[in-house]
């Protein structure tokens, strides 16, 4: 696969010949059309995290052995967690939490409910910045160790994953999570629960595109959520699917000590 560090330099070289060739001649669509390209490249290899294209990311399993998903939820824990957590274990379902630090400081004792129910949590900053995408690499580092710092307080260890804000991934992320350590885990099938007002909907689009490997990203911050996740568990155990955590779906570590 492409990635961003074998692009960029033919992207410096291509783009300056263009320019100088711009400046000699007086025609400006070649520049016009390469720096295009770049700048549409580098906005995708952004965005979308299956990409890989500035870190080596996770996001699904390729031909799994038996019918298999791994559900994960991000930005909890919230008041919502404890009806996901209830679901979960009516199906022996088991799942991974991309928890706030923010959130786990408001709701220890969900996080710790989380833990004691056997499912397993990953690092997703301790302030879920806005504007995640444009912080630097000390910012995005400071934000990953203080979510880090207070997991290891309540879990005895050091989360090994790491999920970014809104799949946002650049050069300054990719410096951070490898100074750090972290494996960065995407998503195959992206239910839009935050963006989807309707739960019917939510739990439509998923069970639309699902497959075996796939890891589905869900939000624990919602009732359309828990509503379009008590039809999911129903419809995955029809289809025969088990439920695992992440790591147990790739067979990563989940901590780092
Ligand atoms: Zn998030």
């Amino acid at each position: 696969m492409l990635r961003h560090r074998v692009l960029f330099p033919f992207f410096v070289i291509s783009n300056g010949v263009a320019f100088i060739y711009g400046i000699a001649s007086g025609i400006w669509w070649v520049f016009i059309t390469t720096i295009s390209l770049a700048l549409a490249v580098t906005a995708w290899g952004a965005f979308d995290i299956r990409l890989g294209y500035f870190i080596a990311t996770k996001f699904r399993k390729k031909n799994p052995p038996k019918k298999v998903v791994a559900l994960t939820f991000d930005d909890g824990p919230s008041l919502y967690t404890s009806e996901i957590l209830h679901l979960l274990a009516l199906y022996k379902a088991k799942a991974t939490f991309f928890c706030i630090g923010q959130q786990i400081k408001q709701h220890p004792d969900i996080f710790k409910q989380i833990l004691n129910e056997g499912h397993s949590i990953g690092n997703h900053t301790y302030s879920h910045p806005q504007r995640f995408g444009f912080l630097n690499a000390e910012q995005i580092i400071d934000d990953i160790k203080k979510c880090d710092a207070i997991m290891a307080k309540l879990v005895g260890h050091t989360p090994a994953l790491f999920r970014p804000p809104f799949g946002v991934t650049n050069p300054s992320v990719a410096k951070a999570v490898e100074l750090l350590n972290k494996q960065v885990i995407g998503w195959s099938n992206r239910s839009l629960d935050t963006v989807i007002a309707d739960g019917e909907k939510i739990y439509e689009r998923v069970k639309s595109k699902v497959r075996s490997g796939d890891i589905i990203l869900l939000h624990d911050t919602s009732q359309r959520t828990v509503y379009a996740l008590s039809k999911l568990m129903m419809y995955l155990k029809a289809e025969g699917y088990a439920c695992v955590s992440v790591d147990d779906l790739l067979n990563l570590q989940l901590y780092e000590d």
